[in-house]
């Protein structure tokens, strides 16, 4: 008998240490109690220096990061658009499908048309292959989204040498992936404009915030402008450009700063966490979030995917889950409700964003071109051609939390072996 964990093992939440505390107090006793302080000024050289570029930006979200990317690429590729239209206005742009909506929703913001480019099986990210074929649907694109799942780099070698190719700019959203390396570089170097978070269950947290990162002074400088409402030098408050209030806060800074010294740390805990996984659950019919031998993914999540022949009837709608149970096999639904029943908390893969009802109108592309034509190939049992449906449909993120014993864990891993019986 397994008895249900009386403290609730966490999806990922935030672990502190002590120091946050310490530079919240600082903050708050030189009462730089703003947007302005030392915890600033100490969080953006840190992380500049962390992960290897010139300029980094602090800002209050890795939304709002990825908004001024986008604002960035659009005016550098269209030029200043009138006031009540956005950089991007009309025009298209590619980015990853499989992923948070925080990703995307930035492209909407600046009024532009995104286009979703389906997922590959060797890291769960942008397929390389499925964005030649955007290429060669969509020449005139000049912009790619591409974030990196889970903390698993994406093949950006392949991304930008194909970008290059094509004369387009990168964003690259490395909001799950910070500390992560492709090659030996640091995610959030790889493109044109970068983006990093400190949100709640990062691998490390603010409780809040993001940052952009850049090796350009002049990129630097204006999302150090636009973040504080586009002031312009004067002794009034005088605007030539529109403005955001996107600039973090400095006792926001104190929690970033506090935990910057332990994101090797909670890497190492991750990775140990992804392990103890990848051992328990061997002889089951599923397989751990992959990852090129290239690459060191900071593990940020744990996730599985159920072999295809070990998967039960599951049918998803757009609010409703249910499963017929067979002997010998599972499915994420199963999984997902048992270990809620035993106070554990688990989570679907993020649902592809060309299956929201929100972005059912943007094209999506496979590598084998148009894949509203054949998105539902997985239902009829045919061979996937929809990879991003596929992984939503058989996957799941496990229950990844810093904090997690290893008595706990190995808990967690009777669960799911017991959902297989
Ligand atoms: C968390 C996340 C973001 C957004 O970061 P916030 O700091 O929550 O605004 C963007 N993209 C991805 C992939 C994320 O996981």
């Amino acid at each position: 008998m397994i008895k249900p964990f009386e403290k609730k093992v966490w999806l990922s939440s935030p672990t502190m240490h002590g120091e946050e505390l310490e530079y919240i107090k600082k903050a708050y006793e030189t009462n730089w109690m703003s947007t302005v302080g030392e915890n600033i000024n100490e969080v953006e050289r840190q992380i500049a220096e962390k992960v290897g570029c010139k300029y980094a930006v602090a800002l209050s979200a890795g939304t709002a990061a990825l908004h001024l990317c986008t604002k960035l690429a659009g005016e550098k590729l269209y030029g200043m658009p009138k006031t009540n239209e956005g950089t991007l206005q009309g025009h298209k742009v590619f980015c990853t499908d499989m992923t948070f909506d925080a990703t995307v929703n930035p492209i909407a913001y600046e009024n532009g048309e995104a286009v979703f480019i389906d997922t590959e099986y060797d890291t769960w990210n942008m397929d390389p292959k499925a964005l030649e074929k955007a290429f060669e649907i969509y020449p005139d694109v000049r912009l790619v989204v591409v974030a990196h799942l889970y903390g698993t780099p994406a093949k950006m070698d392949e991304i930008k040498r194909i970008c290059k190719a094509h004369n387009a700019l990168i964003i690259e959203d490395a909001a799950e992936s910070l500390g992560a390396t492709y090659k030996g570089q640091q995610t959030g170097t790889f493109g044109d404009y970068n983006a990093i978070s400190f949100n709640g269950n990062k691998i490390i947290t603010g409780s809040s915030g993001g940052m952009f990162l850049t090796d350009s002074k002049a990129d630097a400088e204006k999302v150090r402008k636009w973040s504080t409402q586009s002031r312009e030098n004067a002794p009034w408050y005088q605007h030539e450009e529109i403005g955001y209030n996107y600039r973090m806060s400095n006792v926001i800074a104190g929690v970033v700063r506090g935990q910057i010294p332990h994101l090797e740390e909670h890497i190492a805990q991750k990775k140990a966490i992804y392990e103890r996984y990848k051992e328990g659950l061997k002889d089951l019919p599923i397989t751990m979030n992959p990852y090129s031998p290239d690459s060191e993914p900071n593990f940020w999540l744990s996730c599985l995917i159920i072999d295809p022949e070990a998967m039960c009837k599951q049918v998803r709608g757009d609010s409703e889950t249910t499963f017929i149970k067979e002997h010998g096999k599972s499915c994420p639904t199963e999984i997902l409700e048992t270990l809620a029943s035993y106070n554990a908390e688990g989570r679907p893969i993020w649902k592809p964003m060309h299956l929201q009802p929100i972005y059912r109108m943007n094209a999506f592309i496979t590598k084998d071109g148009n894949g509203r034509a054949n998105s539902n190939a997985y239902i009829a049992g045919e061979k996937a051609t929809d990879v991003g449906a596929d992984i939503f449909q058989r996957g799941l993120c496990l229950p990844s939390d810093n904090k997690m014993t290893e008595e706990e864990q190995d808990v967690v891993i009777k669960i799911i072996r017991k959902c297989f019986e």
